[in-house]
């Protein structure tokens, strides 16, 4: 992977990250809170531990959102100048941020392993033969990390 996969930022490019590894799993979310947050038809996420991660110019504005189920909390770091949001940061997994990968400068190496929440897809969407595919979440993480470590090892042969 170049130097250019690394890196990323929001479209005014006032906030730029880093990205130290390439993560632990990428996923397409096709959830309803992923459809209005990012004004699309779906989401993508790339998980990364948030020790592989970092902001090297500007700082991130923070917009929390609470979950009423279980009072967990969702904490999305965007851009104040032109709301690009980099990534999302959970109360949960406190080890873990959620790049949103489209911000990343070289995005050619991206394709999700897996699809989420696909009982919520727009019905245009049909999933890549081959992904993963979970009516919402996944009840077993291991299998979609397993298969990215697969996609990720084959791309480097
Ligand atoms: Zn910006
Ligand atoms: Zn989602």
């Amino acid at each position: 992977m170049t130097t250019s996969a690394h890196e990323g930022g929001c479209l005014c490019g006032g906030l730029r990250y880093r990205i130290k590894d390439e993560g632990l799993a990428l996923t397409a979310c096709h959830c309803t809170d992923c459809q209005r947050s990012g004004g699309a038809a779906f989401g993508m996420s790339l998980l990364l531990l948030k020790s592989s991660a970092e902001v090297v110019k500007g700082t991130p504005r923070t917009f929390t959102k609470i979950f009423e189920e279980d009072g967990r909390l969702k904490h999305n770091k965007f851009c104040g100048e032109c709301g690009v949001r980099i990534w999302t940061e959970f109360s949960k997994f406190p080890q873990i941020v959620n790049v949103k990968p489209g911000t990343l400068d070289d995005t050619s190496w991206l394709e999700p392993v897996a699809h989420i929440w696909v009982r919520s897809k727009q019905p245009w969407v049909s999933i890549p033969e081959g992904a993963l595919q979970f009516e919402t979440q996944p009840a077993d993480f291991g299998v979609v990390l397993k298969a990215f470590a697969e996609q990720r090892a084959a791309q480097q042969r």
